[in-house]
């Protein structure tokens, strides 16, 4: 977003100002949202704080920028470590040795471009009219700008520039009533996606969006709970999968158990982000009764039905595609091999910005294994393609090692829209499938043929409609289940913080 154009000109009066600094005042802001997260949490448990760095270990594929943990003993103020990188690099023993307690909240956060700060890791932990509260989220606030600015000119004070703060302001202006009224009271005015951690005092709460875009699940160890993004971390652990938190859901987990706050939402009306199944969540994760890998698999085979082709070979783009590859393999009776070999320590590609780089890290990412493919007529299967960096790097690779053809087999439909969720997604204007036919899509990435997953298989293999839970397809479709501002984007609300209300 462009730096804000000042306000304040001699040609305005001063009664022209005062409405002016109200309007102009939400592009003052630029606020980073959630986006990709993954949420920890622990209740009751002398080994709280082992037990959530293990977790964000387990969930660290959905945030690799910044980490944390909030703990409590229950009698001592909060203490809190976050810091900016991977799990392994925030947490060292010093750091583990300052946290204590059987409460504990984690926190792991992606975001792609713009200012990656440590301001902005979370938990975010506030002292207030609630008394201590520690916040974590996973997923976008639509309306946070709007509901910054009215907190913002009643003279609230943010410490940082994500959506996820609104809540806890909101929390704080319901003086003397008990934190679940005012955590609930706060989620009213709350519009978007949200799966939520919050510890209080002596308890922990929890909720989830009414939509239910963000997954959270509910465990149980010894005599504590356990709530986490994705059940990889319950097996880990060892911790007994109890449910899900269900759309539209608040919990509350004190000394004498789970309470439910607000009952859930019927699941039919649930918009659970499908592309958590796609590609998001990992393979070894269960969500709303759904093992991801197998919804993967499920979703290859499909594939293969939809766009079966003569080959000798299906090879995955690891480690998106490896499920996909193998249903892909299993419906068409074509064998399955591993040919791209997968260097471990580069990161996710999408993080960097210039094409360059993009171009150098998916070659570094991948390297393939020649004699594999070479003469063969090969099907490459991946989970999406976004920009087209990646798919269009792979065929030609698979060219230079002399495969024969090359069939190109993505397990969801093609890109085209923006996600206001808490998925980064380019702006639609960097998005392949938005850009171009399907059929210069193939001449671009230069492959024989290619073929997308359709919406009405991808739903089929993510349990539709037996399960009867609704999913948000918007990234697909263009169908937003919750309406947002047009313009909104991840940096919506960057503000030159140095620079007073009463100047703007
Ligand atoms: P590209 O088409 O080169 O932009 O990258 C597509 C690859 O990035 C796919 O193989 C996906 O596995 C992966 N990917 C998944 N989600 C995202 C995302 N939110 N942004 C960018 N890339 C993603």
């Amino acid at each position: 977003m462009d730096r804000p154009t000042p306000l304040l000109t001699p040609s305005l009066s001063i009664l022209t100002l005062v409405p002016l600094c109200f309007v102009r005042y939400e592009s003052l802001v630029r606020l980073y949202p959630g986006e990709e997260c993954g949420v920890f949490a622990v209740c009751g448990h002398p080994n709280a704080v082992t037990l959530s760095t293990y977790g964000l270990y387990a969930l660290q594929h959905r945030g690799e920028e910044s980490a944390g943990i909030a703990a409590s003993d229950g009698k001592h103020p909060f203490r809190i470590h976050r810091g900016m990188g991977l799990v392994s690099q925030v947490f060292d023993s010093a750091a583990l040795a300052s946290l204590s307690g059987s409460m504990a909240i984690g926190h792991v956060r992606y975001s792609t471009t713009g200012s990656s700060n440590l301001m902005n890791a979370q938990p975010i932990a506030v002292v207030c009219s609630q008394g201590e509260l520690a916040l974590a989220h996973n997923g976008d606030i639509v309306n946070a700008s709007e509901l910054r600015a009215r907190l913002e000119n009643r003279g609230s004070i943010f410490q940082t520039t994500t959506d996820s703060e609104v809540i806890l302001h909101l929390m704080a202006q319901r003086v003397g009533k008990p934190v679940e009224e005012a955590f609930l009271w706060a989620l009213d005015q709350t519009e978007g996606a949200y799966a939520l951690v919050l510890m209080a005092k002596d308890k922990i709460l929890a909720a989830r969006d009414p939509q239910g875009f963000r997954p959270l699940s509910l465990g149980r160890l010894d005599d504590g709970y356990i709530l986490s993004s994705e059940t990889c971390a319950f097996d880990l652990l060892h911790v007994q999968f109890l449910r899900d938190i269900a759309p539209g859901e608040v919990i509350s987990i004190d000394g004498d158990g789970v309470h439910v706050l607000r009952a859930p939402r019927p699941i039919e009306t649930a918009a659970f982000c499908i592309f958590e199944y796609v590609y998001f969540a990992r393979p070894d994760s269960t969500i709303h009764g759904i093992n991801v890998s197998q919804a993967r698999i499920q979703m290859g085979r499909e594939l293969a039905r939809l766009y079966p082709v003569e080959a000798d070979l299906v090879i995955p783009v690891p480690d998106s595609g490896n499920y996909a590859a193998l249903g892909f393999s299993e419906e068409s009776g074509i064998p399955f091999n591993f040919a791209f070999v997968r260097n471990h320590y580069i990161g996710r590609t999408f993080l960097q910005p210039t094409q360059l780089i993009r171009d150098f890290n998916v070659r570094i990412k991948l390297n393939l294994v020649q004699e594999s493919v070479r003469g063969k007529r090969v099907v490459v299967v991946d989970d999406s393609i976004v920009r087209g960096t990646t798919a269009r790097a792979r065929v030609a690779n698979l060219r230079e090692a002399g495969a024969s053809e090359v069939h190109i087999r993505v397990s969801c439909p093609p890109h085209r829209f923006a996600c206001h969720y808490g998925i980064d997604f380019p702006d639609p204007g960097s998005l392949l499938a938005n850009q171009l036919t399907l059929e210069r899509i193939q001449s671009y990435l230069n492959a024989d043929s290619i073929g997308y997953l359709n919406i009405d298989g991808l739903l089929r293999a993510c349990g539709s409609p037996e399960s009867s839970m609704g999913f948000c397809t918007a990234c697909f479709t263009g169908r937003y289940p919750v309406a947002f501002r047009r313009g909104l984007h991840k940096e919506i609300l960057e503000r030159n913080q140095l620079t007073p209300l009463a100047a703007k």
